[in-house]
């Protein structure tokens, strides 16, 4: 079973979220507390850190929208209605934005036959409808999302839960991501290949390590011979 990452791996998250990020500054003359240009950044800061609460099981999806948004406007009294208000807007902008690495279908192709699954932290509609949208959802048959688990990657719980369902033990498993702290070491640690896809090419970690999905089938592919 070969298991994708989708945020950084499939779908191309920082430009869709950089971009909309602007959208929503504008749409807020003169409230949010950031100068422009430094807006996607302090965005995505601030998006990373009330997620990863999430992810460790803290706090609820909707209650870490809601304190991004008291962050990002610095109004920790906002209430939760005009919070999800405002994350609305955003979220439509965000999401007819993502759209999937040039590598990622190809690869998929190549790799048709071969069983694939997903394991993301993403929100699991919001996930799903990124790679619907991207025509790539038709090319999984085991999909696990943080939420089905009440915790996410690094833990442990996600991975044994996407094999369990795919009915794989985790040593026959693949992982394939772009975070070392979430994907390849929490994956590795459990006795799965874990695949760095590293985009930046700079980081110095142990193989196995591509730079593009195009590497990935030919990689599988040494292996099993
Ligand atoms: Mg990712």
């Amino acid at each position: 079973m070969i298991f994708f990452d989708i945020d950084g791996t499939l779908i191309d998250h920082l430009s869709a979220s950089a971009a909309a990020s602007l959208r929503f500054y504008d749409h807020f003359p003169r409230a949010i507390p950031f100068d422009r240009e430094d807006f996607s950044v302090a965005w995505e800061k601030i998006l990373d850190k009330h997620f990863e609460r999430f992810c460790r099981g803290e706090i609820s999806l909707w209650e870490q929208r809601r304190a991004r948004m008291r962050e990002v406007f610095a109004q920790p009294e906002l209430c939760d209605s005009e919070a999800d208000e405002r994350y609305q807007v955003f979220v439509r902008e965000y999401e007819q934005r993502t759209s999937a690495y040039l590598d990622a279908a190809p690869c998929l192709e190549r790799l048709r036959g071969s069983s694939l699954g997903i394991i993301s932290n993403g929100a699991r509609e919001q996930q799903l409808g990124k790679l619907r949208r991207a025509g790539l959802l038709e090319f999984f048959s085991v999909l696990v999302f943080s939420e089905d688990v009440g915790l996410g990657k690094p833990a442990s719980r996600i991975f044994l839960e996407a094999c369990r369902l795919a009915g794989r033990d985790p040593a026959a498993s693949i992982h394939v991501g772009d975070s070392l702290g979430a994907d390849v070491m929490p994956s590795r640690a459990l006795g799965m290949r874990g695949i760095f896809l590293d985009r930046t090419g700079r980081l110095p970690v142990d193989p196995p390590v591509i730079s593009t999905l195009a590497e990935l089938p030919g990689l599988l592919v040494e292996n099993l011979a």
